[in-house]
């Protein structure tokens, strides 16, 4: 199949970061559809997220008729054969010997982009848009910008197509994805983003805070609650 220059996937999960790269894409390209993954997350919540959202964006001007299909994959088994970390069990979120928090998944973005392009050879999707982000998260080696572009390599080589990766937040700060969905849909995504977006490692929905819901101490939690603060000029 032919692959259509400006038709998109986004990988989608329900956050912040995610939630931002679909509003953009949903500006940019006429044609964009999502993936999701379920890997066995402590936390369904992101996932109920997903589907909210989706409808919520496609209720902006515009988004509605650009918004298509989503996929959702699971990757239940195969993660959780992959071994304990703190996002798929009940360990602890610390550091690690290696420096990389528990809640680093070996490998998780690699196979992310590899299912995502597999999706997007079949839908004819040209650009493949993640929310990987170099700039202030805790040093995964697959987020990074050089892994990202041997990722999109390897890929168009071993699937002989020519597919764009884009990654709109690598070299942002949480502070700055927040003003760009200011300036993609205004107060309106802002306040969707902070009112149905979920960053939080532990799944907390039960607090709400001025920089959405979370239990304010983990580490997804500490960087979105500083990037909002920064934004807000405080
Ligand atoms: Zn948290």
């Amino acid at each position: 199949m032919e692959l259509s220059p400006d038709h998109a996937l986004v990988l989608f999960s329900g956050g912040q970061d995610s939630t931002t790269c679909l509003a953009l894409a949903l500006t940019r390209y006429p044609r964009v559809e999502t993936v999701g993954f379920a890997y066995g997350q402590r936390h369904a919540v992101e996932l109920e997220c997903r589907v909210s959202l989706r409808a919520r964006l496609a209720e902006f001007p515009t988004f509605g008729a650009r918004l298509g299909a989503d996929h959702l994959v699971d990757l239940g088994a195969s993660m959780g054969a992959i071994g304990a970390t703190a996002l798929t069990s009940e360990a602890e979120i610390a550091m690690t010997a290696e420096g990389l928090p528990t809640t680093f998944v070996p490998g998780r973005n690699l196979l992310f982009l590899t299912y995502a392009a597999a999706i997007a050879y079949r839908r004819g999707l040209r650009r493949i848009v993640a929310g990987m982000c170099e700039t202030d998260y805790s040093g995964y080696p697959d987020c990074r910008d050089d892994t990202i572009k041997a990722m999109q390599l390897a890929l168009n080589l071993g699937l002989q197509h020519r597919f764009v990766i884009e990654t709109p937040l690598m070299w942002r700060d949480k502070a700055q994805t927040f003003a760009l969905a200011e300036e993609i849909g205004g107060q309106a995504l802002v306040d969707l983003i902070l009112e149905h977006t979920h960053t939080c490692y532990r799944g907390v929905r039960e607090q709400r805070h001025a920089w959405g819901y979370g239990c304010g101490a983990c580490p997804a939690c500490v960087l979105r609650a500083e990037g909002f603060r920064v934004w807000q000029g405080g």
